[in-house]
């Protein structure tokens, strides 16, 4: 019943040269019809995005959570929907730690994203530190507990992140994803009732490449990836999307 969700996040990567990736991407994102696809490039992609391949969808890396006003170098989340973008990540680890972003600002992200009218996936994950401290799960919890907004599956999606394994070719093993993502799913039931908590897809996010992502798309309470690195060209990105249709 939760559609897999495959998000390609470029971060700080990508040209318009770059755009050519979506055209494979695109094409596969079509081939596999019962999987949805974003692509997030840069902010000053997404027009270009969008206009290159006008059925796949688009997302943006980060609003701010007020509407407008002096903000200099943020970005809205109606800037965001009017450029094209469909969806919008926010509280990323590497914002969470690079710009000192707390668990309120990114719940008023997600509010201000989903009161423009797109999909807030919201980030949440435990550092390595917290994880050999045991303390995964509280992180975890903590997180979505001050960062979650009151939603339902149309504007809703969670990724786990630990961050730990972004970008570092590392990954918890399938019964540490499964318990993470176990755990969520019943907070998400505690905050938004079992109807909405059963219906919102939780992704996993974390060094998912074409080698692992059979064995991490079929963990239970998995309903799709966040990917950084292998997200960059069809090469790469298009046998993750594939192994979630299959
Ligand atoms: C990410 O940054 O969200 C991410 C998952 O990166 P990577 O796939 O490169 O680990």
């Amino acid at each position: 019943m939760r559609r897999p969700l495959i998000a390609g996040n470029w971060k700080m990567n990508g040209d318009r040269e770059s755009l050519v990736e979506l055209d494979g991407i695109a094409a596969a994102a079509k081939a596999c019809e019962g999987v949805d696809v974003v692509i997030i490039p840069p902010f000053t992609l997404i027009e270009r995005a969008v206009a290159r391949q006008p059925a796949l969808a688009i997302g943006g890396q980060d609003c701010h959570g007020a509407p407008r006003g002096a903000h200099t170098g943020c970005i809205s989340a109606a800037m965001l929907a009017e450029a094209g973008a469909r969806l919008v990540i926010v509280g990323h680890s590497e914002r969470r730690a690079a710009q000192h972003e707390t668990d309120a600002e990114v719940k008023a992200k997600a509010e201000a994203a989903i009161a423009a009218g797109l999909v807030a996936i919201v980030c949440i994950g435990e550092t390595e530190a917290e994880r050999d401290a045991g303390e995964a799960a509280a992180r975890v919890e903590a997180q979505l507990r001050g960062s979650l907004p009151v939603a339902g599956p149309e504007s809703l999606v969670v990724a786990y992140e630990p961050v730990w394994a972004i970008g570092t070719g590392r990954t918890p093993t399938p019964a540490d994803i499964s318990r993470i993502h176990s755990l969520i799913r019943t907070i998400l039931g505690e905050f938004l009732g079992a109807e909405r908590a059963a219906a919102i897809r939780i992704l996993y996010g974390g060094s998912v490449t074409a080698v692992n992502a059979d064995e991490i798309l079929a963990v239970a309470d998995v309903d799709g990836a966040l990917v950084g690195g292998a997200s960059l060209t069809a090469a790469s990105f298009v046998p993750i999307i594939m192994a979630a249709g299959a």
